[in-house]
């Protein structure tokens, strides 16, 4: 069975045609950045009849809330003209064949789920830590989406009740405090201002305020992980991201997760795919539905 995997992202859509967890034809294009509904249509039916001919079904992680076929998002004004686009009867304009829709880091969560032992790991959580803080979990071996395609958005769950205000409308969710967005808001404010990426740097050489804002964003992590494990049950978590994969990162997040009792603990590693688990993991979800 041969999958055309699109992965819709805020600033890129990749697609590629998926067979065995094996990505060929690979194209990458820019979002339409005017945010209008039409614009996406086209964009996506340009690119299904690109591979027009050679796909079995497909499979779509996206940026958002997938809603019973329908692209919303926690917070409607980041999608703009696009809050409430029906992207499953978009491409069913375009295509006869099954469609499958995912949210993008439930998609990943099911990639990085096919690299663990399954039957030692029933129960399994991705965590990604990168602009924004996003997860998708693994329940008695089956993604959790939700009825409404909610399930797995860990990210917005309570960190620090006098933090920031998030991005969702909520106060002091793990995003506000953890993510990219939140590291760089702090250190804009710093004497001398950085990025994220100088933020980590900082903190490789023990600079004294960029060491205790990644602390903050590993803590917070490791709280999420010890929430997880305790409420779930869960034996493994995966982290990845641009922040959950920098460097010293993981051994903060598990020091601070193994401070705590030892029912909070699990096993935690690093993501193994880069920027396709996305492609790779709608593809696989939707071969299982197809029944391959
Ligand atoms: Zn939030």
């Amino acid at each position: 069975m041969r999958c055309l995997a699109i992965d819709i992202g805020g600033t890129k859509i990749a697609a590629a045609l998926v067979e065995n967890r094996q990505l060929s034809q690979r194209l990458q294009i820019t979002t339409p950045q005017d945010d209008s509904a039409q614009a996406m249509r086209e964009t996506l039916g340009k690119l299904i009849q690109s591979y027009e001919g050679q796909f079995d079904y497909v499979a779509v992680a996206s940026t958002g809330i997938i809603n019973q076929g329908v692209l919303t998002a926690l917070n409607p004004n980041n999608l703009g003209g696009l809050a409430h686009f029906p992207l499953k009867d978009s491409i069913a304009d375009y295509t006869d064949k099954p469609i499958y829709l995912l949210n993008d880091v439930q998609a990943a969560a099911f990639a990085e789920y096919q690299f663990v032992d399954q039957k030692q790991t029933p129960n399994f959580a991705f965590i990604t830590v990168s602009t924004g803080v996003g997860g998708g979990i693994i329940l008695n071996g089956q993604l959790q989406t939700g009825l409404n395609g909610i399930a797995g958005h860990i990210g917005h769950t309570l960190a620090d009740p006098h933090g920031d205000m998030c991005g969702c409308g909520r106060r002091g969710c793990v995003e506000a405090i953890a993510s990219g967005r939140a590291i760089e808001k702090a250190a804009q404010q710093w004497e001398t201002p950085c990025s994220p990426k100088e933020v980590f740097e900082r903190f490789r050489k023990n600079d004294e305020k960029a060491t205790a804002l990644v602390h903050r964003s590993a803590q917070a992590i490791a709280d999420l992980v010890a929430n997880l494990v305790i409420s779930l049950d869960i034996q493994h978590v995966v982290i990845g991201g641009s922040v959950g994969l920098a460097e010293g990162y993981l051994p903060l997040v598990d020091q601070y997760l193994m401070d705590k009792p030892h029912f909070y603990h699990c096993q935690l590693s690093r993501a193994q795919y880069a920027g396709d688990a996305g492609l790779i993991g709608a593809a696989s979800w939707g071969a299982c539905h197809m029944g391959v």
